[in-house]
């Protein structure tokens, strides 16, 4: 997320981490287009559109903000989200369950099996390949309700509302079978890789911390019992 977005219309408003009042906006910010600001001693950037203007910390100026905003969400390789988007989306849908006690979700966590292999015979280029035709298949396969994000490396978190275990195990499967009948080409020669998938469901004691060890537990023992395989917990 960005640390913060001013909307400058009938009702001033401003969406983020960082305290900016209408008089420090209408002194320092307003009108201001690429350029650095001062905001309680430390440096930011503003980027006015239309009537709203984006401050962030960290940007590169060679960007149009059509392509800031995009990369400031989305992972550049694969086009999912980008980890602070999916851990944002994903204590969201955490706060709002606990507090309505409705909508309850599950979580893939699905990882490429023995990724370094990949990269080291057949070279780094190729293991981006794999990555993207991962992002593909996940793509293909789950609703537009749910929610991909890459979260590490070679690692894939998938939010998926309002789906209990058995239907996250179903999609699970599905993916897993189609990563594994999938085959790509690089450089003439064809690759083929396997993932390992942890799942697990929200609970109603759960924090962001008890449930990333949940869907990690699961994912490991995922690896540890051979890979190309999955785990619940
Ligand atoms: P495991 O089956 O246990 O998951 O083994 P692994 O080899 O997949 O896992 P490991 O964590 O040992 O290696 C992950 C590798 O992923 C190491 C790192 O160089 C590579 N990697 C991370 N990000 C990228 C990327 O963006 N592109 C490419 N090509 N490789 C990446
Ligand atoms: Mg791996
Ligand atoms: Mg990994």
């Amino acid at each position: 997320m960005l640390d913060a977005v001013i909307y400058n219309d009938d009702d001033f408003k401003v969406e983020g981490n960082l305290d900016i009042d209408k008089s420090f906006f209408e002194k320092n910010i307003k009108n201001k287009n690429c350029e650095k600001v001062k905001i309680n001693g430390e440096d930011y950037w503003v980027f006015k559109k239309d009537n709203c203007y984006i401050i962030d910390k960290f940007v590169c100026l060679d960007e149009t903000i059509e392509e800031y905003e995009k990369n400031a969400i989305y992972d550049g390789l694969t086009g999912c989200y980008n980890k602070r988007e999916i851990v944002e989306f994903l204590n969201k849908f955490l706060h709002n369950y606990i507090r309505y006690k409705k909508d309850p979700f599950s979580l893939l966590m699905l990882d490429i099996d023995h990724f370094k292999k990949i990269n080291d015979t057949y070279g780094h280029l190729a293991g981006d390949m794999a990555l993207k035709e991962m992002a593909n298949i996940i793509r293909n396969l789950i609703r537009k309700s749910d929610l991909c994000g890459r979260f590490g490396g070679e690692e894939f978190l998938v939010i998926l509302p309002n789906t209990k275990i058995a239907g996250a195990l179903k999609l699970a499967n599905r993916i897993k079978d189609a990563i594994e009948n999938h085959s790509f080409k690089f450089k003439n020669r064809e690759i083929k890789f396997t993932i390992s998938i942890g799942i697990t469901a929200v609970g109603i004691n759960d924090d962001y911390n008890s449930l990333m060890s949940r869907v990690d537990e699961a994912l490991y023992e995922a690896k540890n019992k051979g890979r190309n395989r999955i785990e619940y917990r």
